[in-house]
């Protein structure tokens, strides 16, 4: 199969309701370059100064969404990427929001990222201490330069599908729980990358993450 060929079965294996936003860490210009022609404008990049580097000589209307794990000092590089979905930590959402304040790119759009996995490398709020984070204060209030559109997650690295699948419907059910609170711009519920997007669907994303599926194999980095 080639890009093409790829890009349209994953696209047929979502329902419209779900944005796909094409994982691109790791794979050249022209790559990317490739799947901008077929009609793509949405793409994931991991790594803040790789994702500078392809800005700037990429077509301007890409929507460039940063998915990786965001250090503090690196909140100034990616605060102007369309949605910002690994945001794990009130110190980042204190940077960030004073970073959106300062190149006055307000509000910005995150996406507060839960650790769902067993893996204790992933990174995210525990539910607990996101559920007391609302319950302090008011997000709007505290952080009025951002935007807190949803939440983001990553399911263990396992065959076990049912683990998987329960991974995903305990973060949906934060994000309803989170929603009622949060008022009706939280609508982003991003969780689903290629082996894993089908159960992510079905258990209530509405964006999914995906690489490898349209890419193929990634190269190493
Ligand atoms: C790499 C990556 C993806 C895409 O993974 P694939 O298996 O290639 O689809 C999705 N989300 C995050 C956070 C990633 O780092």
């Amino acid at each position: 199969m080639d890009l093409k060929q790829r890009y349209e079965r994953v696209k047929a294996g979502l329902p419209g309701h779900v944005k796909l936003v094409a994982v691109s860490k790791l794979r050249s210009v022209e790559e990317i370059q490739a799947l901008y022609d077929l009609g793509h404008r949405a793409f994931g990049e991991n790594y803040a100064q790789e994702l500078r580097e392809k800005q700037q000589v990429l077509p301007i209307d890409i929507e460039w969404h940063f998915i990786g794990h965001l250090q503090r000092s690196n909140a100034k590089h990616v605060v102007g990427s369309s949605m910002i979905h690994g945001v794990d930590s009130e110190k980042l959402l204190d940077e960030l929001d004073k970073r959106a304040d300062q190149v006055r790119i307000t509000p910005a759009s995150v996406l507060l990222q839960v650790h769902i996995a067993q893996e204790e490398t992933k990174h995210g709020f525990d539910a607990s201490e996101l559920q007391a984070v609302f319950d302090r204060s008011d997000p709007k209030t505290r952080w009025p330069n951002l935007a807190i559109r949803g939440l983001m997650g990553m399911a263990t690295n396992t065959e076990d599908r049912d683990l998987v699948r329960a991974e995903f419907a305990r973060l949906a059910w934060l994000f309803r729980s989170l929603k009622t609170r949060a008022g009706v711009r939280f609508d982003v519920l991003s969780m689903g990358m290629s082996d894993d997007a089908d159960l992510a669907v079905a258990e209530g994303s509405t964006l999914v993450r995906i690489g490898t599926a349209i890419f193929g194999p990634r190269p190493k980095g």
